[in-house]
């Protein structure tokens, strides 16, 4: 397949901001592509090469591009670095450098979209000596083939800069009118998304082997499945008031979640976002095994840092010494943990997920031998308000962060943040209620103490619909001189020359960064701003949301993609139970 048909399709979704617009003409680029591409084209899509669990990395200097373009156009690097400079958008200079280059030599041949791909995966796998040059290579030799207009969007890709406003739900959308002629079919699509984790497969499938096919889409080991998430609560008595019934109290720990396949000895363990963590935890790899009675399973746990003389839990925080390439024997002694197993998925070769609660959690009692390592989480069947509170005492005692309340008929809904699971936190019950994991995109410097670190921080939602991220507040308080040293390590190399386009703010930061890392804030209350971005004209025409009094919790969400951070209905949903109160009051 031509590789000008999908950069023709990306030039019209470049110049559309309708989501209505943006899904039609995938849906026609969808319907042109042949069956045996289709999974390379999603990829590409969306501006990656293979689904996110597998790692897959682009990882390409800016500089490097720079001077590929000048070795296949002949136009000196400086001009291609001022160009840049200007515009701060390096395919959009390929476009515009290139254009120069294709008067002066002759037509060349036509790039595939298979060789695109092909050659990007090639580059992805180059490291060590001399695979600078080959990836030079690589570049200018693409570069030689395309047209400008198919160049900006080849670089794009590369330099992960390809942003089109395509979220997973919008390629789903378009997949299910492409194939079956409804959006509503979207469902089916994303029952198969939700246990496999990858939208290219999906695609194959559906496009070589029909919709059946996709009904019947199975759990496999060592393919992550989206987890199932929790909706808020504030008490519970509200907890009571909606399941009506007897139900599970879970103590919530405050650790990383940790989805573990394991087929024998073989063990693969993956983070909520669903990449492979496996390397940092190489203790549960070597003694997880022995006790988990069952050939092949998939099983959720909290992983929790905890204190080798007390045995009390530690924050969430202390996990991140594991974080590390190299010394992680170091890192394992120092920073021991425990493994708390909350769910069970698959077990020797059945899929669980349409069991009830209670019949899973009898499995998983049975599955695990407990010990100091690998524990299951403290759970207890109540049904009053009053119960919910003697239980959200003992779990806060024990240091945890609040309880998650269960359905006892509840089945794991893989991917969906639903009523069947509620989170009752500690903070829930003060001021604004509730935490807010929120993007950094800017940064001031500070002054006194903080002089050379970024002493207070730009923070924005994530806004799904338009797949952009609106300023909120910016947050000088609750950092300690170890979490500004940490947080200026992790942000500085997300420094950008020009405010990314996804940020929406009309404040004026003294840097910007790619908006990537989510840290977690409390507030005392949200209120309406005529400077803020996040729900602009939501609650009234002109105005946006903004929190009062912010400040860092210590917790740096690393688990967390930009576009988990809390969106802007979540702050709407807030608001508006804030307000319910006051009137109340
Ligand atoms: P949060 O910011 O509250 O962690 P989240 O968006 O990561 O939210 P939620 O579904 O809202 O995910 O909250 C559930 C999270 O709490 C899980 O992702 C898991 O990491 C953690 N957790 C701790 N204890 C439990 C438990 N007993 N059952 C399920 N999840 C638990």
């Amino acid at each position: 397949m031509k590789f000008s048909i999908i950069s023709d399709a990306f030039q019209q979704m470049e110049a559309t901001t309708k989501r209505l617009e943006l899904t039609d003409i995938l849906v026609k680029l969808i319907q042109e592509i042949p069956e045996d591409v289709i999974a390379k084209a999603i990829y590409l899509i969306q501006g990656k090469l293979r689904p996110n669990f597998e790692g897959v990395e682009l990882g390409i200097a800016e500089k490097l591009v720079m001077r590929a373009m000048s070795k296949s156009s002949g136009i000196p690097l400086k001009k291609i670095e001022d160009d840049y400079n200007k515009g701060g958008d390096l395919g959009q200079t390929a476009e515009n450098i290139l254009q120069q280059k294709i008067q002066t030599t002759f037509a060349s041949e036509v790039i595939t979209l298979e060789k695109v791909y092909d050659t990007l995966f090639k580059i992805s796998k180059l490291e060590g000596k001399g695979s600078q040059e080959m990836k030079m290579k690589y570049v200018s030799s693409m570069l030689n083939d395309a047209t400008p207009q198919e160049s900006k969007f080849i670089l794009k890709i590369l330099l992960g800069t390809l942003r089109l406003g395509i979220a997973e739900n919008t390629v789903m959308d378009a997949l299910a009118i492409a194939f079956t002629g409804k959006k509503e079919n979207r469902e089916i699509i994303e029952n198969a998304y939700n246990v496999s984790s990858d939208l290219g497969k999906v695609a194959e499938v559906i496009s070589t082997r029909g919709v059946e096919e996709i009904e019947k889409f199975q759990i496999k080991l060592f393919s992550p499945i989206r987890p199932m998430l929790a909706d808020r609560i504030k008490s519970g008595e509200e907890t009571v008031e909606k399941f009506q019934e007897k139900f599970a109290a879970e103590y919530k720990l405050d650790g990383e979640r940790a989805q573990i396949h394991k087929q024998k000895d073989k063990i693969e363990i993956f983070s909520r976002s669903l990449e492979i963590i496996t390397s940092y935890y190489p203790d549960i790899v070597e003694k997880i095994s022995k006790l988990i009675i069952s050939e092949d399973v998939i099983l959720e746990a909290e992983v929790v840092a905890m204190n080798s003389n007390s045995g009390d839990f530690l924050p969430f925080q202390e996990l991140m010494h594991r974080r590390r390439k190299y010394e992680i024997e170091e890192a394992v002694t120092k920073y021991p943990i425990t493994v708390n197993f909350f769910d069970v998925l698959f077990s020797e070769g059945k899929n669980c997920m349409d069991m009830r609660y209670e019949e899973r959690r009898e499995l998983l009692e049975k599955i695990i031998k407990q010990d100091d390592f690998a524990r299951l989480i403290p759970m207890s069947i109540i049904e009053s308000k009053e119960q919910v509170l003697e239980v959200l005492e003992n779990s806060i005692n024990s240091g945890c962060e609040g309880l998650m309340l269960k359905h006892l008929d509840s089945t794991y809904r893989a991917g969906i943040r639903g009523s069947n699971w509620l989170k009752l936190k500690r903070e829930y019950q003060n001021e604004l209620g509730d935490s807010l994991d929120l993007v950094v995109v800017g940064a001031f410097f500070g002054k006194g103490r903080r002089t050379g670190k970024y002493g207070t921080l730009l923070l924005s939602t994530y806004n799904d619909e338009e797949d952009v991220f609106p300023s909120i507040c910016k947050v000088g308080t609750g950092f300690t001189d170890e979490s500004l040293d940490q947080l200026y390590q992790i942000l500085s190399p997300k420094v950008t020359l020009k405010k990314n386009p996804r940020i929406v703010s009309e404040m004026e930061a003294d840097v910007w960064f790619e908006p990537e890392l989510v840290i977690e804030i409390v507030a005392s209350e949200i209120t309406q701003s005529p400077i803020h971005k996040t729900a602009l004209d939501k609650i009234k025409e002109g105005t946006g949301l903004a929190l009062r009094f912010p400040k860092f919790t210590g917790k740096i969400r690393t688990e967390k993609n930009s576009e988990d951070a809390s969106t802007d209905e979540e702050v709407i949903a807030l608001y508006k139970v804030q307000k319910k109160t006051e009137n109340q009051e």
